[in-house]
């Protein structure tokens, strides 16, 4: 076995996923594709098989991450093994930032717990997954979190019968 140097991790590795999603192609940071990939061997077995880590670097804004390699591993980017094709977290249409914003205003919520909803800047996602907790802890009275909440689980309920 020849040892070279080590295996190791550099740049952004919180986002690693959604690049390796697009293919190793678009910057995390910019969204451009001008990705440049390097090598750094790290070392080789005897049946030839070599390992180490791939830096990809974006030449546009510099952003970079890195994954660590193995021939020999039936994954050649390892660390990608429990990373799904599809992004996890796919909201509904219906929870879009304008449909919602629509929604409340037809709601018949009142006008101070509407202002407040857009100074929070809470969005459609946001409402998607808000509680009665959250809002309380957003300093919301009673009435008006028992309001949203009412039409929110309505809003719910019509979606699932689709
Ligand atoms: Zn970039």
């Amino acid at each position: 076995m020849v040892s070279i140097g080590s295996q190791f991790s550099t740049g952004d590795q919180t986002s690693k996923e959604s690049f390796w999603r697009s293919g190793f192609k678009v910057c995390n940071s910019c969204q451009k594709q001008c990705i440049k990939e390097e090598d750094h061997v790290a070392g080789c077995r005897h049946n030839g098989d070599g390992y180490g880590t791939t830096v990809f670097t974006c030449t546009a804004c510099g952003w970079k991450t890195s994954f660590q390699y193995d021939e020999a591993s039936d994954i050649y980017y390892y660390e990608t093994r429990n990373f799904d094709r599809v992004p996890k977290k796919v909201q509904p249409q219906p929870w879009s930032n304008l449909n919602v914003s629509n929604w409340l205003q037809s709601s018949g919520i009142s006008a101070t717990a509407l202002k407040k909803l857009q100074e929070y800047a809470i969005s459609g996602p946001d409402m998607y997954e808000m509680t009665d907790k959250k809002l309380k802890a957003l300093g919301f009275e009673k009435l008006d979190r028992y309001m949203i909440m009412h039409v929110k689980n309505e809003k719910m309920e019509k979606h699932q019968e689709k």
